[in-house]
């Protein structure tokens, strides 16, 4: 039993022993999950396991049925399922209202969701709501011995990682950034219960409409992208990002940055791979004329494979490449692609 902070919570003893397991909220958009919501599920599991609980998971959206089951392979051992039209697409005040009854009924003792926009926006509305804490854009996630989330994030500029420590409520909440937890591998032999959650709104109270998306053109979609073809001062000046491109449209994949480029003006910053970029999990990850500091390998060390292309054989990419290519990438980069596209 633990005493509420007075002015959040009514006042007296709370009982939050019947707050259990591990729910984690799936984002998703026109039916396809975002990856991060599988490495959370990955990651509540071993948060779960610690705390001998259950895995949930909570899928909301338009025709998203299929996910649940999704959701089981990758390791939910629950699902909540709202699936209804006026949830198709994301708005704070339906969505929110369905967590919050899913949370109240079911009494998960920890909430996770990816630190996405729609993560943040959904997560702050939620714990306002019961109220609760919230942990933003974390990057480890633990639990103590007394059950409780600890979870740490980069603060003040990146310098040091902060371990937050909600004390007072359940659920326990954080958001965790894309590409940092791995999934657990998909396996099509698990199965697990689903639970079909009502709508808490009615279409006509919702108060805001979709109209239309503009997809911002010039954005990349680093999280989401299976290779990544990244580029670093080597390349020695904007124009040789074409190279880069050619090989990136030829693997079906984006091109990424070191954050060198970034700060020159070679590349606009939602390119840019490290501690203060993205943290990306690609199955390939061509690094090419990047030297590996620290900054930038904390973003991008999770990748399936390394490729580093580097003149200089002692650059440290080489110490977590799995394939390295010792050149100038001038000659190496179009070698590459001319190989893949007459594959
Ligand atoms: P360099 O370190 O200059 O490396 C260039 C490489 O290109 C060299 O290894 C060289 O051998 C090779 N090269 C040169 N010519 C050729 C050629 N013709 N063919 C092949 N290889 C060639 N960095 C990030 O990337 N992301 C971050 O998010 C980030 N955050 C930071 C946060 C903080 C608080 C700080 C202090 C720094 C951060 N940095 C970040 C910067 C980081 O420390 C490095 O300065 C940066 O990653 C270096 O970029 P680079 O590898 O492109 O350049």
């Amino acid at each position: 039993k633990r005493k509420p902070m007075i002015g959040l919570q009514p006042e007296g003893d709370v009982d939050w022993s019947e707050y259990r397991g591990v729910l984690v909220v799936v984002e998703q958009r026109a039916g396809v999950a975002k990856p991060v919501s599988w490495q959370l599920i990955g990651e509540a599991k071993r948060l779960a396991e610690k705390l001998a609980a259950p895995v949930s998971a909570l899928v909301m959206g338009a025709n998203v049925s299929s996910l649940a089951q999704e959701a089981i392979y990758y390791g939910a051992d629950v699902v909540y399922v709202c699936d209804a039209p006026e949830l198709e697409h994301y708005r704070t005040r339906p969505y929110s209202r369905v967590c919050l009854h899913v949370i109240r009924q079911f009494k998960p003792e920890i909430v996770l969701m990816g630190a996405t926009n729609t993560g943040r926006d959904l997560a702050g509305a939620i714990a306002t709501h019961l109220p609760t804490g919230l942990t933003a854009d974390s990057t480890e996630l633990d639990v103590d011995e007394d059950r409780l989330l600890l979870a740490s994030r980069p603060a003040f500029s990146e310098k040091m990682l902060a371990t937050i420590l909600c004390k007072q409520f359940k659920p326990q909440m954080a958001t965790a950034r894309a590409g940092v937890f791995a999934p657990n591998p998909r396996d099509t032999s698990r199965t697990g219960e689903v639970v079909v959650v009502a709508p808490q709104m009615n279409p006509d109270e919702i108060a805001t409409e979709v109209i239309e998306f503009l997809e911002e053109q010039k954005k990349v979609n680093l999280q989401d992208a299976e290779v990544i073809v990244a580029g670093g001062r080597g390349l020695g000046s904007p124009a040789a990002f074409e190279l880069l491109r050619e090989l990136a449209d030829a693997l079906g994949g984006v091109v990424g940055a070191s954050r060198a480029v970034v700060d020159m003006g070679w590349i606009s910053h939602d390119h840019q791979v490290g501690q203060t970029g993205v943290t990306v999990r690609p199955k390939l990850y061509i690094a090419v004329g990047i030297s590996g500091a620290v900054q930038h390998v904390v973003g991008m060390q999770n990748s399936t494979w390394i490729v580093a292309i580097n003149k200089d054989p002692d650059a440290p990419i080489f110490k977590i490449a799995h394939y390295g290519l010792v050149g100038d990438l001038f000659q190496l980069v179009p070698a590459l692609t001319k190989a893949v596209k007459s594959r």
